[in-house]
């Protein structure tokens, strides 16, 4: 454990169960003295804090400092519902910017680099998290912004772009108009940094062909500061995050216990060193695992395995659990079959009928890849299924997050 790691953690509770309204409120109606907590074995007593919560306080509930201390707020996107806003501290922005600032370190860049950055900026804490990190290290912010591919091209070539920070679908789109406009020698990228989303092996292996980039994963979420709280190093086993101000545990989504060493579960947040909306025990919704051992990197900072997918979803069909990162790992493995899939699941007769909808290379047939994907899910999945296989670029492709599975069984 990091030094000082503990210590933090009894400070926040101290002002936690001080100066939150929220906290205060949810520690007595739990009946918890913080003076109980001895140890981080003893978080388990502590209660979590989830999305509906973060939501029900709405709009400043969650604010555990004066007015005059809140320097900016940030919103989730929050598809459904009330949006959940976090307001930040002068400290809680640059911490944010020390930990964005030590993801890019850790990826290689450096002052020379010049950084595109296409997430959005607003509201939503991606882009203007991306910028200030990367103004910290010292290279050159291009803050593009979402959309306007043309413009998006044009700035990476004429301006020599080197590194370029995305989600994982826009990345895609990009790499697929280079290759369309036959520009690949016009670009000057050598790094991307993407994330936000659940991506297989396969359409990294895409965009890194098609773009010549080594590829950075990085994670973050905005109720927890925002992206930039993990990337993976240049090992690409594992993605490090800072343990001196983010204290990780991984539980079983069903029973909130916490999951054996190095087993998959629900990822679950404490921040240490926040203060406009600090966090205990928050439930992400992220399925991943802790990567036990040493990173050959020789960082001290812990790692986590890339996001297998969410909890919610997390589907059942004929009885079984089924995560999309399964489907990825599936796919993966049978050659000719892209990255691209939609899952389409309906009920019919009294049964549920799920149809894998998978794009395939020019090349490859049809007829096999669609034995292979039906005969691959019932041995590894264990329930027989209805595959589909459709020429590459039939799918919609998204700049925004892609929905990849239509349940019509309850409509
Ligand atoms: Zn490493």
């Amino acid at each position: 454990m990091r030094r000082g790691q503990f210590d933090s953690f009894k400070e926040l509770l101290g002002r936690l169960a001080e100066e939150s309204p929220f906290y205060k409120n949810k520690f007595q109606t739990s009946g918890i003295n913080i003076n109980d907590i001895k140890s981080f074995d003893d978080i388990r007593h502590l209660p979590f804090t989830t999305k509906e919560e973060l939501r029900d306080a709405y709009p400043l509930g969650l604010q555990a400092v004066p007015d005059e201390k809140v320097v900016r707020i940030h919103s989730s996107s929050g598809t459904t519902g009330k949006p959940v806003i976090i307001p930040y501290t002068e400290n809680d922005v640059k911490d944010w910017a020390v930990m964005m600032a030590r993801c890019f370190e850790l990826a290689g860049v450096t002052p020379r680099d010049r950084v595109q950055i296409t997430p959005g900026y607003g509201l939503w804490t991606a882009g203007i998290g991306f910028q200030a990190g990367v103004e910290r290290v010292g290279a050159m912010a291009v803050p593009m912004g979402p959309g306007n591919t043309e413009k998006q091209l044009q700035m990476m070539v004429d301006l020599k772009t080197t590194v370029f920070v995305a989600t994982s679908s826009y990345a895609l789109l990009i790499a697929e108009e280079v290759a369309k406009r036959g520009i690949r020698s016009q670009i000057h990228l050598k790094k991307g940094v993407f994330g936000s989303e659940r991506w297989g092996e396969k359409m990294r292996g895409r965009i890194k062909n098609e773009l010549g980039i080594e590829i950075y994963d990085i994670y973050g979420l905005t109720e927890i500061y925002g992206p930039g709280i993990s990337i993976d190093c240049g090992y690409h086993s594992g993605l490090h995050y800072w343990d001196d101000y983010l204290y990780f545990e991984v539980i079983d989504p069903v029973t909130g216990e916490p999951v054996k060493d190095g087993e998959y579960g629900e990822l679950v947040i404490t921040t240490l060193k926040k203060e406009g909306a600090p966090l205990l025990r928050y439930r992400t919704r992220d399925l991943t695992r802790i990567i036990p051992g040493e990173c050959a990197c020789g960082s001290s900072y812990p790692r986590h395995d890339i996001i297998m997918g969410r909890t919610d979803d997390m589907i059942k069909v004929k009885g079984v659990n089924i995560y999309p990162g399964q489907i990825d790992e599936l796919l993966r493995d049978i050659n000719g079959a892209s990255s691209e899939y939609q899952v389409v699941i309906n009920h019919i007769n009294g049964k549920d009928v799920m149809t894998l909808r998978v794009e395939k290379d020019h090349n490859s047939s049809g007829n096999d890849i669609r034995e292979r994907i039906v005969d691959q899910f019932k041995k590894k999945v264990g329930i027989h299924i209805e595959a589909e296989v459709i020429d590459i670029g039939e799918l919609p492709r998204s700049e925004k997050k892609s929905k990849r599975v239509l349940d019509y069984r309850y409509q």
